[in-house]
This record gives C-alpha cells, structure tokens and sequence, in this order.
C-alpha cells in the first residue's frame, strides 16, 4: 500500500472513497463533515436519513462506518465515520484506530481501492494532532486490506507536519 500526505481539501479528492469525519448522527455537522455535504449535494444526506431509518435508528457508533454514495464529488463513494471526542481521563484511541480499521473494511467490501482520510478527531473533537497522526498511521500500516492508493488529506500545514513525522517514525 502506498500511503501518501495531501495538504488540501477531502472534497477535492478523486478517489475511489474519501472518509468522513462524521458525528453518531450522520446528519451532518461542521468542519469536513459540512464540506463533504455542502459540496457532494443533498444526495448524501438522503442516503444518510435512510442509513438512520434502517441500520443506524441510534447512530452510528463511534469508531464503526458505513458507506453512501458520494453526490457530486469526485469520488464514489464517502465512507462515514465517526471519531471518538478526545478525553484526558480516559484512553480513546482504541477507538480512533477503529475508525481507521473498519473504514478500510468498508472499503475491501465496496471494491475501493484508492482512499483518502482526513485527520480523524483532530477538530472540533480535540485530539492532539501528533497523537492522531501515530494512531492514523500505525493503524493503516497494520490493518490487511486491499487498498493500494491511501492518501491522508490534511487541512493544515501543522496536521500535515504531525503526520508526516508518524510516516517518518
Ligand atoms: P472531528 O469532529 O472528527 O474532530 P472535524 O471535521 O472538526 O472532525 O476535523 C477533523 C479534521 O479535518 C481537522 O484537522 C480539520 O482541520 C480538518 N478539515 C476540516 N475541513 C476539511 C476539509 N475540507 N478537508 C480536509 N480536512 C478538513
């Protein structure tokens, strides 16, 4: 597998899928999750109502995903995830590299093999970047699966610095 750094936007990715940093709602919220819906359209959302009325009536766990058609992105389709909110009190990261784990199985199952990730939990839910950087990582380095083209999309130059010192580790 090649794994590869982006500085730049998810939305922009041509891929076989892009990875949604998503709440248990998946109803949509701020940060890439409000990119990826503003720029794929209201078809994303629709798939997503309909995930609720029927897999997902109390969300999406933490650290599960599943799949929608991607709308009018350059993608196929965007796998949703949803990252654990960092704590100080209790070690999460179990479930940040689930997010990373079953987000690569979802793809094995739709056939996708080039996929790109934005940086998991770093925003809003407030992980430090370097320690999301080294879970990502470590995580996509270890999970069997047949994607061949990852690519981690950072948003900024300080997330991109933190994952490229976890690639170089
Ligand atoms: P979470 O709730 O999992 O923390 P956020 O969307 O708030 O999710 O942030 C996750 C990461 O995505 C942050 O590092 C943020 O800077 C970044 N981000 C926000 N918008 C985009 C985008 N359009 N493309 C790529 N990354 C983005």
């Amino acid at each position: 597998m090649d794994i590869t750094l982006v500085l730049g936007d998810l939305t922009d990715q041509h891929a076989d899928a892009v990875v949604n940093a998503a709440n248990s709602t998946l109803l949509g919220g701020g940060g890439v999750d409000g990119a990826i819906h503003r720029r794929g359209g209201p078809d994303i959302l629709a798939a997503c109502r309909d995930l609720r009325t029927t897999r997902y009536p109390r969300g999406l766990p933490p650290g599960q995903s599943v799949a929608t058609p991607a709308g009018r992105l350059p993608a196929r389709w965007v796998i949703h995830t949803v990252g654990p909110v960092y704590s100080r009190e209790e070690d999460r990261s179990a479930v940040l590299a689930s997010c990373h784990r079953t987000a690569l199985h979802v793809a094995d199952e739709l056939g996708a093999t080039s996929v790109a990730f934005p940086a998991i939990s770093t925003g809003v839910y407030g992980w430090p970047l370097d320690s999301a950087a080294r879970i990502a990582v470590d995580t996509v380095r270890t999970t069997p699966t047949q994607v061949t083209d990852l690519r981690f999309v950072l948003f900024s130059r300080e997330a991109h610095a933190a994952f490229a010192r976890a690639l170089d580790s």
